[in-house]
């Protein structure tokens, strides 16, 4: 297992407190606590100045025991084994608290797309897809979009695939584009079920949405759709912060009397970095990374990545925060979940709250399989319906039993 923040490890430790409260027996330990399946492989790429790089993929299969395996793949420079290993973990979990028949996997590819153009991304998505074709597909293992992949990468994969198994297969892919086998809905999905959490989450508590204000980490495709569906509810988003290419860091863009989604988005590009210049002339302060945790909201959501919340950054939480609505998979470590728990702040974990996306997916696939797609309404509805019923089962048996939501889901 690699060295420094081990998100496997994470993943692992939460499985076994767990696995211990529910007396689970050593075998049935053992076959969850591991990936079934692995696959570790090379792909080279001819570059756009002639040279030929090779860059390493990875495909893991975590379980299949309750449907095919289902998950993402992600570009990332610092992707690694044990990266892929946890979030394929936490897929069969999302999977199974959302109550659908899919199992768990992951995938991902060590690059930073900032520095590929296009063409070399076409180049990656391809070879990837020409390493594992044979051990993916629509009824053994179904890859999607996750962090800096989207839609155009998907066809690309989609496009291989179909070329290598001679045929029409949309459902070996979800986030496709609408017009080859996409859902509505499902560029939503991810933020939209962040948010119908919160709402539950608040109604439970007796708050009302319209009073309350909300913190961001990310600016992506997660949190731009939760800002969005949280203010038109009523509520108010105070800041957002993102990861700045060129300073190598990130930066927290904070209005106190709310920030301007359609403004920020006009001066975003493609990764979801904002322009700091043009904000601050707007009005935004510029504070450092950090500063969402320490901002004075009752929502705090990370919807970035992994390790956002830890013992370091926890302790800079704001007295007045009441919910932790986690975005992103695997933001908050097991140190900062035993502040939190102190601390009594509501946490929806992220395997629960962030599984709008894995859901609309299924959907996508239902639909592919029919070969008829739903209107737009059709598929939130659906969404808001399985994303409901899931969090208030978790929630009952967190009450009924005393638990913590993560251990309760
Ligand atoms: P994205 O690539 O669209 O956006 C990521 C955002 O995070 C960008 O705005 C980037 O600037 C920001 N960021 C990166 N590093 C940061 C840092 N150190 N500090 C602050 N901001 C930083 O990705 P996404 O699809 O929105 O995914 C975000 C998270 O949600 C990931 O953990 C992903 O696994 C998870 N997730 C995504 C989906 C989905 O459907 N997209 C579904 C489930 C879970």
């Amino acid at each position: 297992m690699e060295k420094g923040f081990n998100p496997f490890a994470m993943a692992q430790a939460q499985f076994d407190a767990v696995a211990e409260k529910l007396g689970l027996e050593a075998g049935v330990r053992q076959f969850l606590r591991w990936p079934q399946r692995e696959y570790h492989f090379t792909i080279p790429v001819r570059m756009d100045d002639g040279s030929v790089k090779i860059f390493r993929g990875f495909r893991v299969q975590h379980s299949d025991v309750r449907g095919p395996s289902k998950g993402g793949i992600r570009f990332h420079p610092q992707e690694t084994a044990d990266t892929v290993r946890a979030l394929a973990t936490w897929m069969t979990w999302k999977c199974s608290v959302v109550d659908i028949p899919l199992g768990g996997g992951k995938g991902g590819v060590i690059c930073d797309p900032h520095e590929l153009s296009m063409r070399e991304q076409e180049a990656i998505c391809r070879g990837w897809v020409r390493q594992v074709w044979k051990n993916v597909g629509p009824v053994q293992d179904v890859p999607a979009p996750d962090v800096m992949t989207t839609g155009q990468h998907m066809i690309w994969m989609l496009d291989e695939y179909e070329n290598l198994a001679g045929g029409k297969y949309p459902g070996f892919i979800t986030g496709k584009p609408l017009g080859v086998g996409g859902s509505l809905g499902r560029t939503e999905a991810t933020g939209y079920g962040v948010i119908y959490c919160v709402r539950e989450a608040l109604k439970r508590m007796g708050i009302d949405l319209k009073t309350t204000t909300m913190a961001v980490q990310g600016f992506g495709n997660v949190a731009q759709y939760a800002i969005e569906l949280f203010t038109r509810y009523g509520g108010k988003v105070l800041c957002v912060s993102c990861w700045d290419q060129k300073d190598q860091t990130s930066y927290t863009y904070r209005k106190m009397d709310g920030i301007d989604l359609k403004f920020l988005l006009g001066i975003a590009d493609r990764f979801g970095t904002i322009d700091g210049a043009k904000a601050v002339e707007a009005g935004y302060e510029k504070l450092p990374g950090d500063a969402w945790i320490e901002t004075e909201a009752d929502i705090l959501v990370p919807a970035a990545l992994e390790n956002q919340v830890n013992a370091d950054t926890v302790k800079k939480i704001n007295p007045r925060v009441r919910i932790m609505a986690e975005g992103a998979n695997g933001p908050t470590t097991p140190e900062a979940d035993a502040f939190l728990k102190e601390r009594k702040i509501f946490v929806i974990p992220d395997f629960l709250c962030n599984a709008g996306g894995v859901t609309c997916s299924y959907f996508e696939q239902v639909q592919n399989n029919m070969n008829y797609y739903w209107e737009k309404d059709e598929v939130l509805a659906k969404l808001d319906v399985k994303m409901t019923s899931a969090f208030h089962a978790v929630a009952d048996l967190a009450e009924k039993r005393g638990e913590y939501m993560p251990d309760a889901a």
